[in-house]
């Protein structure tokens, strides 16, 4: 485990937490260098064998140097903006394993993922298809595609990251698919190399997504019937992470059960993984700053906000959270919540936790996935600054932001200003 105690204080590898608190300050988010890694190689060594690419979901967790950590490993990139493909690039992505997703592409975006030579655009609508034609047409270049379908499956996670039914905004029903098919390999400047399915996010067993991909060969093989064969199949990400009690399916019981069925259509296998390779390499440290008791609740007041780790404000997501100092007698229930005016702004509610005092440090875990790349200037708070460690060893991956961080850009127009 990144993540353990040593004589009584929390380490990540061989850092003790408390002395990056001391140095820095709080809150921070913290990562573990061998963690990302390892969480790469249960893909990579799953699809090696069967000419796979991983691409990484970069809206997880896109900090340059965790970017980094993971291309290192031989991952590619899933991007949903330029903006993401700039960070891809100047982490140092091989962009023929890049690919691109999302419903709403602009012309700039898709003329950009042109130039940079991606693998290929993974197209949501029929509209999307005809206007990365004419982009591809004035760019001089062919776009190679892959249709997103939708394959009508209930992946049994929260809600907001469900996407693959069939009311979700995302990709075109699998049965009108093959039309858009018909017409996209018709088109002048699109080369059609393969289809792609998103189902969902946090998905805690393999039937749903063995399910989609069942659908997704009935797909391709009546589309070999019309005379189109594809050479990717991309299943997207979702596996999900141990935040409490869930179990997971590895990346490699996921590969099992359908590489057979890949090799036999000559199709290769692509992988979107974003929270399952980074959501347990990273934590979120935060200080207490008020221990406040009122006759019903006791609150622990910190210094990390919603604004700093959205889920639990937005999906009421749960995560462990452990003192820093290991704390073996005193329990009490509490709730521990930011400084943000708002009912919504908490990390846990009535959650068992150690008796602790104004000043201790509190772990959030299993924070490196949808914490900082979420995280916002509400309330006008700098965002936190990003840690890595690599053994005994710490980096500042990223900066507090300061004051003047905070105003950048912005400007008092003259008239204001008499
Ligand atoms: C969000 C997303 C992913 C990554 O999902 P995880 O649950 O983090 O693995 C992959 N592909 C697409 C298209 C996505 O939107």
């Amino acid at each position: 485990m990144a993540f353990s105690y040593k004589n009584g204080e929390l380490h990540c590898e061989d850092v003790p937490v408390k002395e990056i608190a001391e140095k820095i300050g709080t809150p921070f988010y913290l990562y573990s260098y061998s963690e990302l890694k390892k969480g790469v190689s249960a893909y990579t060594k799953a699809l090696n064998a069967t000419g796979g690419i991983v691409c990484y979901a970069v809206k997880a967790n896109s900090n340059l140097a965790v970017l980094r950590a993971i291309f290192k490993e031989g991952a590619g990139a899933d991007i949903v903006s330029g903006g993401e493909l700039f960070r891809a690039l100047r982490a140092g992505v091989d962009p023929k394993k890049v690919v691109f997703a999302g419903v709403g592409k602009t012309e700039k975006e898709m003329a950009y993922a042109l130039r940079a030579g991606i693998l290929m655009f993974n197209v949501e609508s029929e509209e999307e298809l005809e206007v990365l034609n004419e982009v591809a047409k004035s760019e001089g270049k062919k776009a190679p595609i892959a249709i997103r379908v939708n394959p009508d499956v209930d992946p049994q996670t929260h809600p907001y990251i469900s996407t693959g039914l069939k009311e979700s905004k995302f990709g075109i029903d699998i049965e009108e698919s093959i039309k858009v098919y018909e017409k996209a390999n018709n088109m002048e400047n699109i080369e059609v190399l393969g289809v792609h399915c998103h189902i969902g996010s946090q998905i805690t067993s393999i039937s749903p997504f063995v399910d989609a991909a069942q659908r997704v060969f009935a797909l391709i093989d009546r589309l070999k019937e019309a005379g189109i064969t594809l050479k990717f199949m991309d299943i997207g990400g979702g596996i999900g992470i141990t935040y409490k009690n869930e179990t997971p399916p590895s990346p490699e019981e996921l590969v099992n059960a359908i590489k057979d069925e890949c090799a036999r259509r000559g199709v290769k296998l692509i992988m979107e993984p974003g929270r399952s390779i980074v959501g347990n390499a990273g934590i979120f440290v935060t200080k207490i700053l008020y221990v406040k008791k009122k006759a019903e609740k006791t609150f622990y007041i910190v210094d990390g906000a919603m604004n700093d780790l959205a889920r639990p404000a937005l999906y009421n997501a749960y995560h462990e959270i452990k003192p820093v100092r290991e704390h073996t007698t005193g329990r009490i229930v509490a709730d521990v919540v930011g400084p943000i005016c708002e009912t919504g702004d908490f990390l846990a509610r009535k959650r068992e936790l150690p008796l602790l005092k104004r000043g201790e440090l509190l772990a959030v875990m299993s924070a490196g996935a949808y914490g900082f790349t979420m995280s916002s200037n509400y309330n006008s708070r700098p965002r936190v600054p990003e840690v890595m460690v690599n053994r005994d060893q710490w980096f500042v991956v990223r900066e507090r932001e300061s004051y003047e961080d905070l105003v950048r850009g912005e400007k008092i127009p003259e008239f204001l200003m008499e």
